[in-house]
């Protein structure tokens, strides 16, 4: 038990390794179509919600395990977690601005200025909404709804301070020196 823990440290420390010789003896043994026959049901028997719910269990006891004998599980862990958070916000700006990767305003193109914005309101309603997870990942979970567009962080500001609609849109209100 414990040896293979260190198995699956130099796993993780060395990236993924598996045993390539091991798989073409066995390749050779069984044949293609019994390799097949075999990946097929290994899918079909992990599909199942009961099935799953066992490999969250396993998965949680075996990072627990990690966090005690591996000094380098917790930034590991953590770059994990921000590299697919940044996955998911360039999927949802990509989807928003259509591919064009722009406020839907100005057409402001610094990604780091782009942000989420709903349609229908300032956004801290919605927020509130649906706590414990990132707005990424419950777009993508709800197949991106409709009333979401993508703006700058100027216009999503400007939008919240004149009611709704940014000042660019609204010809009185963007003209210098209208704000006191
Ligand atoms: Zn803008
Ligand atoms: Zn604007």
């Amino acid at each position: 038990m414990r040896e293979n823990m260190f198995i699956y440290r130099d796993i993780l420390l060395n990236g993924m390794v598996y045993d390539k010789q091991a798989y073409e003896r066995r390749k050779q043994k069984l044949g293609p179509d019994e390799m097949r026959a075999r990946w097929r049901e290994y899918r079909r028997s992990n599909s199942s919600e009961d099935y799953r719910e066992k490999a969250r269990v396993r998965g949680r006891k075996w990072r627990k395990l990690q966090l005690e004998i591996n000094p380098n599980f917790k930034e590991y862990q953590n770059k994990q977690h921000r590299d697919k958070a940044k996955e998911k916000r360039y999927e949802c700006i990509k989807h928003y601005s259509k591919g064009k990767m722009n406020c839907n305003c100005c057409s402001e193109h610094m990604y780091m200025f782009l942000e989420i914005d709903h349609k229908n309101d300032n956004g801290n309603k919605h927020r509130e909404s649906i706590p414990n997870m990132n707005i990424y990942r419950w777009l993508i979970n709800n197949n991106f709804p409709e009333e979401y567009q993508v703006l700058c962080s100027n216009c999503n500001k400007g939008k919240h301070f004149n009611g709704g609609i940014c000042p660019h849109q609204d010809s009185d209100e963007g003209k210098p020196g209208t704000y006191a």
